[in-house]
């Protein structure tokens, strides 16, 4: 698992998708930069969305509000005060942990010991079969699995009820347990706001502490009536937004996965009070059937319905995805109540109320939001299409086998040779159809090591131009997947790619 990750990165890195973020100066920790075909894949994930989310939807509108806000908003919203996570810091080694994360590898950890004792036994066992051995080394991994799942569940409830000192308590005991490197001196555990700061205004006594947006959502709320009133929106509506949102995350080790700045796209469904349950169910419905369209395999996601919820929240979901590392949340989806209006209408002392022509009454709208991380989404894509073949003849290829509608690059034009007019011909196609799809020209190198680079770039055509194609103005067309070639008319170009990559 740690090898598919390790070459999901370097992949990246290679092919142009992701790059560290000002990496000349050794990167910053958890912010990356999309390179020349990342930000290509990354726009059409988006784009898919969109159009799905509001151009399929007579009642969802489209919002791009500011990354810097009214620094009452995130009073209002309870961030000030609530969007914390639990820290922890080691005083020897002067790391710092986040309180979960640490107690969760601890957990993998007694994993290991057992696994251990169980591979142990069983090269043993090869040997000679031992009944009494048998039964000891069954007693010793069942006490390991045992006191893993006592400890999560500990863990979980410290953490439920903010009880701060049992979880201290618990990782002194899991160090016991499992030792590291020599003994830990942990500190107290704290809780640690994850919003980034920053000044508006020039002089020092005037200026305004603000802070980065850390979700979109609030850019929403905050427009809700104006979005309303001016689009004449009946509830049930949608307001749907795409954008950066930074946190100033204490664990940032999974590439893209958990970023320092990312990017959300959010939407906010106001619906009438009372009927929150009906569209919470629908739309986790709908977004794990987004998540199908993709065809990245059923058995790759999962809901994992909250039991803890947070302080705005009535019931919540989120959509799992099975990522190099094991399921993690790709996408929430959250029943938020009243709660996020309320507090911005008694923060603003301004009316943030809908009113209902049908029954002549004013009330405030429930929410219903559905958040995906589009960086996750497209670690999501990229890890589960990059894939190594063997082929019939025993030689091996990586292929990045990318839904088309979201390849970067849909077709790659190639002149079998550099000479005898073919280049002129493949530069025309390339100007034919630039105007519908990104279309790439390359005449470097044998034909074959040219498709296996577009088939690890993941672009789903290669047209070759050959010797024929001047006699007949016929080209090969060749499948990604399939590796299958076709004789087909220039002329029919078009509608082929269309088929495939249109959304
Ligand atoms: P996590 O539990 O993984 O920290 P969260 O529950 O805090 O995520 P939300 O606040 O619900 O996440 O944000 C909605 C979505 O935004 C998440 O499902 C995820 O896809 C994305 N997201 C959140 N934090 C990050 C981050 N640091 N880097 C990249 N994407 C993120």
């Amino acid at each position: 698992q740690d090898d598919i990750f390790k070459n999901v990165v370097s992949h990246a890195k290679e092919y142009g998708f992701i790059f560290p973020s000002s990496e000349i100066y050794d990167g910053l920790s958890a912010v990356y930069d999309y390179a020349q075909n990342g930000v290509e894949l990354k726009k059409n994930i988006r784009d898919y969305w969109w159009k799905s989310m509001v151009q399929m939807h007579e009642n969802i509108v489209g919002l791009d509000a500011s990354i810097l806000m009214h620094p009452t908003t995130w009073k209002a919203s309870g961030h000030v005060d609530a969007f914390n996570d639990p820290l922890i810091d080691n005083k020897d080694s002067k790391k710092r942990y986040r309180a979960d994360v640490l107690i969760e590898d601890y957990a993998e950890k007694l994993n290991q010991k057992a696994q251990k004792e169980i591979d142990k036994a069983r090269t043993r066992f090869g040997e000679a079969f031992n009944e009494t051995e048998f039964v000891t080394t069954n007693e010793r991994v069942k006490g390991y699995l045992e006191q893993k799942n006592t400890i999560l569940q500990r863990m979980a409830r410290s953490l439920e009820t903010e009880n701060l000192a049992d979880v201290k308590a618990l990782i002194e005991e899991l160090e016991i347990a499992c030792p590291d490197s020599g003994s830990k001196n942990w500190t107290d555990v704290k809780q640690f706001n994850l919003m980034f700061g920053t000044k508006l205004g020039a002089s020092a006594e005037s200026a305004m502490d603000l802070y980065l947006r850390p979700e979109t959502a609030q850019g929403i709320f905050v427009n809700f009536l104006n979005v309303q009133k001016t689009g004449r929106m009946k509830i049930p509506f949608g307001i749907a937004q795409t954008g950066k949102a930074f946190r100033n995350e204490i664990v940032a080790r999974q590439f893209i996965f958990r970023m320092r700045e990312f990017e959300q796209m959010e939407m906010q469904f106001f619906v009438k009070p009372g009927e929150e349950m009906k569209y919470y169910e629908f739309w986790k419905e709908t977004r794990l059937n987004w998540h199908l369209s993709l065809g990245l395999g059923r058995q790759n996601y999962r809901f994992h319905d909250h039991e803890k919820l947070a302080h705005y929240a009535n019931a919540a979901a989120d959509i799992e995805f099975n990522f190099p590392f094991g399921f993690k949340e790709l996408e929430g989806i959250h029943s938020r109540t009243d709660f996020d209006l309320k507090a911005h209408e008694q923060f603003s002392g301004k009316k943030l109320q809908y009113f209902d022509t049908e029954t002549n009454a004013n009330y405030t709208p429930y929410v219903v939001e559905t958040s995906i991380g589009l960086d996750r989404m497209f670690l999501a894509v990229f890890s589960n299409s990059l894939q190594e073949e063997t082929l019939e003849d025993g030689s091996t290829r990586t292929v990045l086998r990318l839904p088309s509608v979201l390849a970067p690059t849909k077709a790659a034009v190639l002149p079998l040779l550099k000479k005898e007019g073919l280049p002129e011909i493949a530069h025309k196609i390339i100007e034919d159809l630039r105007w519908d799809f990104n279309v790439a020209y390359d005449e470097k190198d044998a034909i074959g090591r040219r498709y296996r680079r577009q088939d690890a770039l993941g672009t789903p055509f290669c047209i070759t131009v050959d010797h024929q194609t001047i006699e007949d103005e016929t080209v090969t067309i060749r499948h990604r997947d399939s590796m299958k070639q076709d004789r087909v008319k220039i002329s029919e170009l078009r509608n082929i790619i269309n088929t495939e990559v249109s959304m």
